[in-house]
């Protein structure tokens, strides 16, 4: 039996159970004859069905030997070095004498290398091959493409995981670690409380729905969906007090001070329906579908569309119960989560390269010294972790470290409003037409965005959602895609 791609395999066929079982199940009959192969470009660390099997093998890997020194060794990525930006200068470090190997050795090395086992199998019959794209015949996928291909994936997670997955065969380990809260006290950026730092080109806010209190969390969204906090609202009171919706509505109808003079209004606003759905129907409904998105978080990963929607459901309305009254947007949330934490862990330029004109990774998450340390903990309060099914099978499932998560949920629920917005799929014309109406774009000596605001202008209501301050007073500039 040939089985191939297994990590694309469902987890079980239809109510059959785990489809490589099944197959493997007919082979039985030929008792010692039978041989099953088990073949797959690797997928994530857990879930990964050709990784645990390899992980029961007696893992062979393809040991060669360095042509300057003759040290025995498999190949690693980590020790394929280039000059930065110069993949053309890609050479493999031998472990043991770390003189360059260039690629014409390769040749040579594969002809006279050989198979040994690193472990020993859990069951003698089992063996298992790893055979990484660094072992490419010359002429076919050269360590300098490797070299290449990795340096267009680094801006990306999602190149960098296909990096990994299919040119070095190894598994993607979803980023369910929590990161350090401290790690991120430590480096807050210095802007005020409710304003809106340079980078930001639109506003949207989550509100997290809880018993006693709704708490909203303002965030600006820059080029790349680099982000930042711009506000932590908590309003007291639960959802069936109409005084708490009131306080809510005032908050969409108010505008947020930008670094460049600007007034901004939340363009989307996803309200999580998890605590009391009714509520948050009829309210959304009063306020309108284009500023509220009511949102129900799911389990599960979803990249292909992490929210999708919305879906017609009944409203009440004085008592009235209104068929398909109101929206509803199903969000993937653990796409989001595992997306917010790649993109807290992501480098950032120092202040020396700053100053050169670096700027920050896509996805950067920007956290001000005004947030207290409470609020960091619970951005940071679940982990992802493997867990087995009753049936056997192994899922990946968002676990709390700590009781109060609200501030993870209500930044979920915010990028799931940044998504519906349409803010994943924006052409570059629209990005610039935001920058423009902002003012920005148009001076190339912006100071690097975590930048303190220069003036701190009064917030009012505003009907449009960028406002911006003129000489002859104040026009009133609506995003034609954003409204
Ligand atoms: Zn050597």
């Amino acid at each position: 039996i040939f089985l191939d791609e297994v990590d694309a395999y469902p987890a079980s066929a239809d109510e059959e159970g785990d489809p490589v079982s099944l197959a493997e199940a007919r082979s039985l009959t030929f008792a010692h004859r039978r041989k099953v192969f088990l073949v797959s470009t690797p997928t994530i660390r857990g879930l990964s069905r050709i990784e645990r099997e390899y992980e029961a093998s007696d893992q062979r890997r393809f040991f060669v030997a360095c042509p300057h020194c003759g040290a025995s060794q498999w190949l690693k990525f980590e020790r394929l070095r280039w000059e930065k930006g110069k993949p053309e200068t890609a050479a493999y470090a031998c472990e043991a004498c770390d003189a360059a190997i260039a690629e014409h050795h390769k040749t040579a090395m594969l002809e006279h290398g050989e198979w040994r086992a690193t472990a020993t199998s859990v069951d003698p019959s089992t063996i298992g091959f790893h055979l990484s794209a660094l072992y490419s015949p010359v002429g076919w996928l050269s360590w300098e493409r490797i070299a290449r291909a990795w340096e267009a994936a680094h801006s990306s997670d999602e190149a960098i995981r296909a990096f990994r997955n299919t040119i070095l065969g190894e598994t993607w380990v979803e980023t369910g670690e929590a990161p350090d809260w401290r790690r991120l006290y430590d480096r807050r950026g210095n802007w005020p409380a409710g304003t809106v730092p340079r980078g930001g080109l639109f506003l949207t806010a989550g509100a997290d729905v809880q018993k006693d209190r709704i708490e909203v969390d303002v965030w600006a969204w820059g080029r790349g969906l680099e982000s930042w906090l711009v506000d932590h609202v908590v309003i007291d009171g639960g959802p069936e007090h109409a005084r708490s919706w009131d306080t809510l509505a005032a908050l969409l109808a108010r505008t947020w001070p930008h670094a460049r003079g600007a007034e901004m209004q939340i363009a989307r606003c996803a309200v999580d329906t998890g605590y009391e759905a009714p509520a948050v129907y009829a309210w959304a409904r009063r306020q309108g579908f284009a500023q509220v998105a009511p949102v129900k978080g799911v389990e599960g990963f979803n990249r292909a569309s992490p929210v999708s929607g919305p879906t017609y459901v009944d409203a009440t309305e004085g008592g009235r119960r209104i068929r398909r009254g109101a929206r509803l947007w199903t969000v993937a949330v653990s796409t989001f989560k595992a997306e917010t934490y790649r993109h807290l862990r992501l480098d950032r330029p120092t202040a020396e390269e700053l100053a050169a004109g670096a700027s920050f990774p896509p996805g950067t998450v920007h956290l001000p010294d005004w947030v207290e340390s409470e609020w960091l903990k619970q951005f940071v309060a679940e982990q992802l972790v493997t867990v087995k099914t009753k049936r056997g099978f192994a899922r990946l499932e968002w676990q709390k470290l700590r009781e109060r998560n609200e501030a993870l949920d209500a930044r979920v629920y915010a990028r799931a409003a940044a998504w519906i917005a349409g803010a994943d799929r924006w052409p570059e014309a629209k990005w610039r037409d935001l920058e423009a109406q902002l003012g920005a774009g148009d001076d190339a000596a912006a100071p690097p965005s975590d930048g303190v605001l220069a003036d701190g202008t009064t917030a009012e209501p505003s009907a449009g959602l960028i406002r911006r301050r003129t000489s002859c007073g104040r026009r009133v500039f609506r995003s034609s895609y954003l409204g």
